[in-house]
Order: structure tokens, then C-alpha cells, then sequence
């Protein structure tokens, strides 16, 4: 009997794309990696890699012609190459959640259109919108975000009493970027829900975040918090999951308040650093979970049978490692990456713990 094995095209090398082709040859499915650097982490393990621009018409058909189905790990991926692969071969999840995510004027205007509160914002197109926005919602700090291309704290300012409007808005090198309220949170999560074909959401226990420069540093799951906030973030990850008709795997950021309101911040349209802990602590991972879904494949479990830490490894802290390495229940993942820069995560360690 012959068995035919599905191939599976991943948009994207790095750790993410990784963690998901190792997830997806234990299913023994095949990973092709699209990715403009060459030697990205995800390249290093999958069954085939073509090193192209992800506007590479050429590439990217022949990236159709070998694969089943087309995933992308992370969300810069342009709509136009989303939209040229689906005329040869199924992409999910599919462009809407790219769109929805990939600017945060869209993205707030999403997530409060379905009813999910957010933290106050406006459209910032000039400096006078600052000096506006400011004077409007009668406060004298704000966070200017770019609306595109941010992450790990890049393309953001945090705005400051009298601080020069014209100034800070040059700083942003944009022509388009969002003026969010300073939300005085008392701890951040994130929900991630997977949903398949057959429209099963599964969402993972909590996680309590913690960051150090902007830079996710610490993931504690599952998180000791009250049960309506548990079973809020997850009514509102099944809400964004629904209405965008995921199928695969999606991060909701959230911020809980002191009075327990529970705001997003952000849509990722992927696996999440913060999810890193299932690989350990649940039956199916966020990564093998993505890989099911996208593959037509049933979900797995969601549910956590150990207490998890993850720490990223960054920069310079790859040189925790021998420790690491003593410890009886320290699971360690590198990357791959040759060169430890400032801010670069080279790898993470989970540390698991019994009930
Ligand atoms: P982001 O790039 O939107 O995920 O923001 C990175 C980090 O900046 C978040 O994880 C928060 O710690 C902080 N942050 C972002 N937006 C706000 C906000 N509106 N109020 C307070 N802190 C924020």
C-alpha cells in the first residue's frame, strides 16, 4: 500500500516556520521553505528551501507546483503574493486575517467593529494629529505607533508631556501611524486559538507575559487568574477566530487592567512566541495544532498537563546555556542563528513542572 504524504509550503524562515516544520515532519508531512535569506532557521530543517523574494512570481509558482498547501509565519508577508499563490493551490490562513493584522489602523477598527474594546486610538498622518488627539482626549501622553512593519517595540514612541510633536513624528520615519491611549495595565496575556476546517476552535490555556525592552523575555502558563478573565480572552479569541473564518492558528495580545477590564492590543495571524510552552506542556502544540489545521486535519488536545516557564534566549543570553543543560527539566531550543546581535532571539528554554 502506497501512502501518499502531503507537502506543505511555509512563507517565512524563521523560528516560527521551524517550530512548525518540525511539528509537521513528526505528522510526516513535507515543508518547503520560502525565505529571501539564506540559512534562516526554518531552512535548516525542512525538506526543501527556495531562497526568493516573496514578490518572486517565478518562486512562488514553483513553490505552488510542489506543495498541497501554503502557510506563512509571519505577518509582513505582502497580500499580493497571498493572492497569487491562492489562484494555484490553497492558502490559509487565508488573506482576510493578513489584511485584518498587518496595519494597526485596520486592525483596531476591526476588533472594536466586532465588539472587542481596545485601547482609545486615532489615525496619525501629520504632527498636528498628535498635538489634536492629545488636546481632544485632554491627556499629555500617548503611544505613536507606525501602522505597519512594527514589532519587539520597533516603530513605536512613547509620547511624553511637552515633547516636541514635529520631533517625535519625524522620528517615526512614517506617513501613517496609530495614537494609542497609555493603558496603566496590571499584566499582559495571550490567547491562542486554533480552528480547522471543520470549524472546531480549540483555544490554549493562558499565558502571563512578561517583557524586557519591549522584547517578550518570560511566558508563565497556564496563568493563575481569575476564571472570568480566562473565559473572557478566550470568548474573545473564539469572536476574532470566527469572524475572520480562521483556519490555522492565531494569537490574541490582551491587556488586563486593575478594575479587570480585558482590552486587546494586537492580532498576530500565526504560532506566538508566548506559545512556545505547548511544545512541553500540552498534548498538541500551537505549531502541530497549525499544521493539523491548515492540513485538514483534525485539532488536537489543547489542554496543558504541566506548569510551564519559557524564557527567551536573547542576544547574549545563549550563554545560559551550559546551565540550562544541567537542569533536569530545562527544555532547551536554539535556532539555528550564527550571530548573537542585541535583541535577536536565538533560541528559548521552557522549564516544566508537575501540577
Ligand atoms: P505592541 O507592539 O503593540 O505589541 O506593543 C509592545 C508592548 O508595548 C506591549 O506588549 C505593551 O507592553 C506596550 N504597549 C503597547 N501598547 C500599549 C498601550 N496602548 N498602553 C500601554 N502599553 C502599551
Amino acid at each position: 500500500m502506497k501512502v501518499k504524504s502531503q507537502t506543505l509550503g511555509i512563507l517565512g524562515g524563521g523560528q516560527l516556520g521551524r517550530m512548525s516544520a518540525l511539528a509537521a515532519a513528526r505528522l510526516g508531512i513535507k515543508t518547503i521553505i520560502l525565505c529571501p535569506e539564506k540559512g534562516c532557521p526554518a531552512s535548516l530543517i525542512s525538506t526543501g528551501f527556495i531562497e526568493a523574494d516573496y514578490l518572486d512570481k517565478e518562486a512562488l509558482k514553483q513553490l505552488a507546483d510542489q506543495c498541497d498547501i501554503i502557510t506563512y509565519e509571519f505577518e509582513n508577508i505582502p497580500l499580493k503574493t497571498i493572492e497569487f499563490l491562492q489562484d494555484f493551490v490553497p492558502v490559509y490562513p487565508d488573506h482576510k486575517l493578513l489584511e485584518a493584522s498587518q496595519n494597526r489602523l485596520k486592525e483596531k477598527k476591526f476588533l472594536n467593529d466586532i465588539g472587542i474594546e481596545t485601547a482609545p486610538w486615532a489615525p496619525c498622518h501629520k504632527a498636528d494629529d498628535i498635538k489634536a488627539t492629545l488636546e481632544e482626549w485632554q491627556t499629555r501622553e500617548c503611544i505613536i505607533k507606525t501602522a505597519r512593519f512594527g514589532y519587539d517595540g520597533k516603530g513605536q514612541i512613547f509620547y511624553k508631556d511637552n515633547s516636541d510633536y514635529l520631533e517625535s513624528w519625524n522620528s517615526l520615519r512614517t506617513d501613517e501611524a496609530i495614537i494609542e491611549g497609555v493603558i496603566d495595565f496590571d499584566y499582559e496575556i495571550s490567547v491562542i486559538v486554533a480552528r480547522d476546517e471543520k470549524k472546531t476552535v480549540k483555544t490554549y490555556p493562558i499565558g502571563i507575559n512578561e517583557h524586557k525592552n519591549h522584547i517578550l523575555w518570560k511566558t508563565t502558563a497556564p496563568a493563575h487568574i481569575p476564571d472570568e478573565i480566562q473565559n473572557e480572552a478566550a470568548r474573545l479569541a473564539h469572536l476574532v477566530a470566527e469572524k475572520i473564518e480562521l483556519i490555522g492558528v492565531l494569537t490574541l495580545e490582551l491587556f488586563i487592567t486593575k478594575d479587570g477590564r480585558v482590552l486587546a492590543n494586537e492580532i498576530a495571524p500565526r504560532t506566538h512566541n508566548s506559545g512556545h510552552w505547548t511544545i512541553e506542556a500540552t498534548h498538541a502544540s500551537q505549531f502541530e495544532n497549525h499544521v493539523r489545521a491548515v492540513c485538514g486535519l483534525p485539532l488536537g488536545s489543547t489542554d496543558a498537563f504541566a506548569k510551564a516557564t519559557m524564557i527567551n534566549l536573547i542576544g547574549d543570553d545563549v550563554n545560559d546555556i551550559p546551565g540550562y543543560l544541567e537542569q533536569d527539566n530545562a527544555h532547551i531550543h536554539l535556532y539555528g542563528k550564527e550571530e548573537a546581535r542585541d535583541g535577536r532571539k536565538m533560541g528559548h528554554v521552557t522549564i516544566v513542572e508537575k501540577f
